[in-house]
């Protein structure tokens, strides 16, 4: 048996006809930039997010590098966020000319641990970007307390978290702005690249909209030097079809997670902890073992494919030298990028694909 780690055929086979529809309608329209289907995407998401804005952009590191630069934050300032993430989020703030700062996670939700928040705070801090990793949100209620008592902006990393809930909450509605990724993997995906600002906050809204098309209000008038990072109209058709078809999605995923939590051995496991306040959409199904490597090498022998998210944390990248960190200075992160293994995670996963794979896990573990 092969079980790949994401299969994005198994949707686009159920939806094709109505991709070819919507395809053909850019086409016919020629409306390839900002057309309509930007505009209709852009309030359906928003009330998917419940949610007021959402502006579309090229992609997720693009919507948060527009979020930062629309509040004004750059050279000096200081923004902080969770050790353990994807390296866009690090990106978005250094290629900003701020200063990430980053914060160990904790050992259970693999989130920005807010216990450690405070004291990570300087007179330079302007933002705090919490990451949704993996699919289950950070705990906002306490990082949204620390960030009003210092006067702080809170920028979510929304970009696996599309659907989830915190205390009932969709993530992208619970700080100042989110950032949200349509990378093709990612819950929701398009088919090339994307992403999209969400907010309540109006004004951003309006200064993402300008930054993201040259700088302009209206046609030929800049009133800021902005970028190109609009969200292709080809784009947004494929994600007009695909957005009712998200929370199915996620409820597979769910599904399919708690197969995989019933049927591994958790004594040599650690399987992964949704915490009582989150809806977890599992964008990533992530395990804990003590000999990863020869876990993942045996289970690529046995035709079952697997990730690692990731393997060398941003404090230790060559990239990021600059901030001077050294090993031991996030213990939590260190420790999980020796010891994190992503197994097979996607809409349309089989249960006996899942069977399968905690199977030959266990095997491996009783040897
Ligand atoms: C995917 C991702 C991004 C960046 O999204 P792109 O659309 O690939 O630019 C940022 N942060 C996190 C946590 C991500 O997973």
């Amino acid at each position: 048996m092969k079980v790949p780690f994401v299969d994005l055929q198994h949707e686009y086979q159920g939806i094709k006809d109505e991709i070819d529809v919507a395809i053909a309608g850019v086409l016919n329209r020629s409306d390839y930039v900002l057309g309509k289907p930007v505009r209709d995407f852009e309030p359906a998401f928003a009330d998917y997010c419940e949610a007021a804005h959402a502006v579309g952009v090229d992609s997720g590191y693009s919507a948060l590098e527009l979020i930062l630069r629309a509040y004004g934050i750059g050279p000096g300032d200081e923004v902080i966020t969770a050790a353990n993430t994807f390296i866009a989020t690090a990106l978005a703030i250094s290629n900003c000319g701020a200063r990430p700062v980053l914060v160990d996670v904790d050992p259970a939700t693999y989130n920005l641990d807010p216990t450690l928040l405070e004291s990570a705070i300087t007179p330079a801090t302007r933002a705090i970007m919490p990451v949704h990793l993996y699919g289950q949100p950070a705990d906002m209620d306490a990082i949204l307390a620390i960030a009003q008592k210092h006067g702080l902006r809170v920028i979510e990393d929304a970009c696996q978290a599309h659907g989830a809930r915190y205390k009932g909450r969709r993530a992208g509605s619970l700080g100042d702005a989110a950032a949200f990724s349509f990378y093709p993997s990612k819950n929701l995906g398009a088919y090339g690249d994307g992403g999209m600002v969400v907010t309540n906050d109006t004004a951003v809204a309006e200064q993402v909209r300008i930054l993201r098309n040259v700088g302009q209000s209206a046609k030929y008038q800049h009133q800021v030097k902005g970028f190109n990072h609009r969200l292709d109209s080809m784009q947004a058709a494929v994600l007009c079809v695909k957005l009712p078809y998200l929370d199915a999605g996620n409820a597979w995923r769910r599904e399919a997670a708690d197969r995989y939590n019933e049927l591994l051995d958790d004594t040599a496991v650690t399987i992964p902890a949704a915490a009582d306040w989150a809806e977890h959409v599992y964008h990533l199904y992530i395990i804990q073992v003590d000999n990863r490597e020869q876990l993942q090498a045996h289970l690529t022998e046995a035709g079952i494919a697997t990730g690692i998210h990731y393997p060398i944390p941003i404090h230790l990248q060559p990239a990021y030298a600059d901030l001077g960190h050294k090993p031991g200075d996030f213990p939590v992160t260190e420790q999980l990028a020796q010891r994190i293994l992503s197994l097979p995670m996607y809409p349309g996963i089989t249960p006996e694909a899942i069977d399968y794979t905690a199977r030959t896990i266990n095997n491996f573990i009783a040897e």
